[in-house]
């Protein structure tokens, strides 16, 4: 620990120290510069004191008017942050701006230079004084052996990963190659390179990659996002390199990238620190790589995120991570089968019933399962019992439950029954229009990768045009949630922000965009893009007299309000199917499509279909 704190004290002082001199030297060799803060930065440009500004990659230089120069000096500079709306503002107030003109390796630079060079020997001594103990040095930096962890065999099978079916249906494909290669290749078909496993944490990612690799008895690479991006430059490229290298030489195998948004976030238009460029430049070699990998050789990639939506569009390409499966949180079927491989090697008591705990731990995930099923039996054999029981379980159930709700994943029987209504709401009404599509699945699974519960329609055609009147059903199905809630509840609730956003938005663009309006008539207004700041003294579509603004809003509102009633009176006359499917989803947390469209179609009054119990 000491040891440690030593070294982090004298690489601050001999890295930064010496770096901040040679800074203020630097500005030292102009003193009509004053440093001002950012936000002073900004009030100079509001009170039109600027003449010019000179923007780099990391400091703006704003030169004063002349008239400013005697109370002010002569120019300023301020530290740049992320503010997009810099240059449009400098636009408004008519201030000249430019870049400044790349390096041109001045004295500082080189300077820089001549101290850097004996910096990095020392670090390298450094280090290796640290790492002499453990037998790596810095040299080996690049063989990834800290992070990469390399199993033979892994022992683990598709039994014991549960609850996923959809999942292991579709990697089935990847094991059926891992171990035939050569029927594949003898047709000349094109294998999967990447399978993107998407999904919150703790679903059996990480657990399900390893049962393709044990299921097809191949070697299994794995390695975090997060262990390429750390320590030096370089490193993180060197450290994919080399992890392809070993996997190519093992194949077939496959090769896993846990978290792998830590290397794949979106990369930056424009890299502030330096950090973020390490960050890219694995991220890059990660891509280089994966172009240049021969999958006839049977190397497989594997990675798992949580945060899809933040990954680089490039991991994502054709030949990348092309395949996404997702591993969603398990059901209450799912989750009873996921406690019974854990509860194998458990002696469970007389009283247990699995069936009953799966009912206790919605929002669970697998990870938290395994957790209740060790908890309990912890429990057991403190008080010395023979076998687990019940209360065991009941204990901690609880405990976890106690766990998730400091994390705000657990909610109330209450909440339940709202979401379930207005999941039941969309699907109804998404049922009874014409032009939306059908319904694949609802689920009203807490706090899955998708918000609060969904209704996943699947488009049943491709579409490039739509009509009128689709639109109005489309707009007719995102209203459904929340009018169940009303019909059902007398009572509203904030779960359909997203769904009215959605529904204004697409009012807006019939009356502004597709000239659907018939009051408006055949005539857009205003594209409903931002101007940026080059529209400026070109056209940005358009001003709109207030006159006009008024009437679109009232078009707008027009055509959702005659939509709210449209769906009130749809879901009114369907109060019975609303409530069957709604129960039925409290109950099973899922209802497929086909179970859906049998319930409407059948027909049957709630009470004969609630007499089973
Ligand atoms: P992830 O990679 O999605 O974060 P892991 O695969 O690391 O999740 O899961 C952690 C542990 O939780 C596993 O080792 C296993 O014991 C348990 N687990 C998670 N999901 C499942 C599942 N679907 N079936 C059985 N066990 C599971
Ligand atoms: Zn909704």
């Amino acid at each position: 620990m000491t040891k440690r704190y030593f070294y982090n004290i004298s690489i601050l002082f001999l890295f930064f120290l010496p770096a901040l001199a040679i800074h203020q030297s630097a500005h030292a060799a102009f003193p009509v510069t004053e440093r001002i803060p950012y936000s002073d930065f900004k009030k100079l440009i509001q009170e039109d004191k600027l003449e010019e500004v000179i923007l780099d990659s990391l400091t703006i230089k704003g030169i004063l008017k002349a008239e400013e120069w005697q109370k002010v000096k002569k120019s300023v500079t301020t530290v740049k942050v992320d503010d997009p709306d810099l240059i449009k503002e400098l636009v408004a107030h008519n201030i000249k701006f430019s870049a400044a003109a790349p390096a041109n390796g001045g004295w500082q630079q080189n300077l820089f230079l001549l101290w850097f060079i004996p910096m990095i020997i020392f670090l390298i001594m450094m280090t290796r004084l640290r790492r002499g103990a453990t037998g790596a040095g810095l040299m080996s930096i690049g063989k990834s052996r800290a992070n990469l962890y390399i199993d033979k065999d892994t022992g683990v099978t598709f039994d014991d990963v549960a609850g996923v079916d959809e999942a292991k249906e579709e990697l089935k494909e990847v094991i059926d190659y891992l171990q035939n290669p050569q029927k594949y290749q003898r047709l000349g078909g094109k294998i999967p390179k990447g399978v993107l496993l998407v999904g919150p944490t703790g679903t059996g990612k990480t657990l399900l990659a390893k049962a393709v690799a044990g299921e097809a008895k191949v070697p299994f690479f794995s390695i975090s996002g997060s262990g390429f991006v750390e320590m030096f430059v370089g490193v993180g490229a060197a450290r994919v390199r080399d992890l392809f290298a070993q996997g190519q030489a093992k194949a077939p195998c496959i090769i896993f990238i846990d978290e792998i948004d830590a290397v794949g976030k979106v990369r930056a238009a424009a890299p502030i620190s330096g950090g973020h460029e390490e960050r890219e430049n694995t991220l890059n070699q990660l891509l280089v790589e994966m172009d240049g990998f021969d999958t006839r050789k049977g190397v497989i990639l594997m990675a798992a995120t949580n945060r899809p939506e933040i990954l680089d569009p490039a991991l994502l390409r054709p030949g990348r991570f092309d395949r996404h499966i997702l591993v969603d949180r398990p059901d209450i079927k799912g989750r009873e089968e996921i406690l019974k491989v854990h509860c194998k090697n458990v002696k469970l008591g007389k009283g247990v019933d699995i069936k009953i705990i799966a009912a206790r731990t919605p929002g669970f995930v697998g990870a938290d399962l395994a957790n209740v099923v060790n908890e309990a039996a912890l429990l057991a054999a403190r008080v010395g019992n023979e076998a687990v029981g019940m209360d065991n379980f009941e204990e901690a159930i609880n405990r976890g439950i106690a766990g998730l709700e400091k994390k705000k994943r657990v909610m109330s029987k209450k909440e339940q029954e709202i979401i379930a209504y207005h999941e039941s709401g969309h699907a109804l009404v998404a049922e009874s229009v014409p032009g939306a599509d059908k319904v694949h699945r609802i689920s009203i699974i807490p706090r899955g990768i998708a918000a609060l519960g969904y209704t996943l329609q699947l488009p049943t055609e491709d579409r490039y045009l739509l009509t009128r009147s689709e639109l109005l059903d489309r707009l007719a199905v995102l209203l459904g949630g929340r009018v169940a809630e009303e019909i059902h509840f007398n009572e509203i609730s904030t779960g359909a922000q997203n769904d009215l956003e959605r529904a204004t938005d697409i009012a807006l663009s019939m009356v502004r965009e597709y000239g659907m309006s018939e009051k408006m008539g055949p005539m857009t207004f205003q594209n409903g893009k931002k101007p940026q700041f080059w529209d400026i003294g070109f056209r940005t579509g358009r001003e709109l007299s207030e006159e006009v603004s008024k009437e679109i809003d009232s078009e707008v509102k027009k055509i959702i309000f005659d939509t709210h009633v449209r769906v009130k009176d749809i879901l009114a006359k369907n109060k019975d199917r609303l409530q069957i499917i709604a129960k039925l989803l409290m109950e099973k947390e899922v209802v497929e499509g086909d179970e859906l469209r049998k319930i409407i179609s059948e027909n049957i009054p709630i009470q004969k279909k609630e007499s089973p119990a």
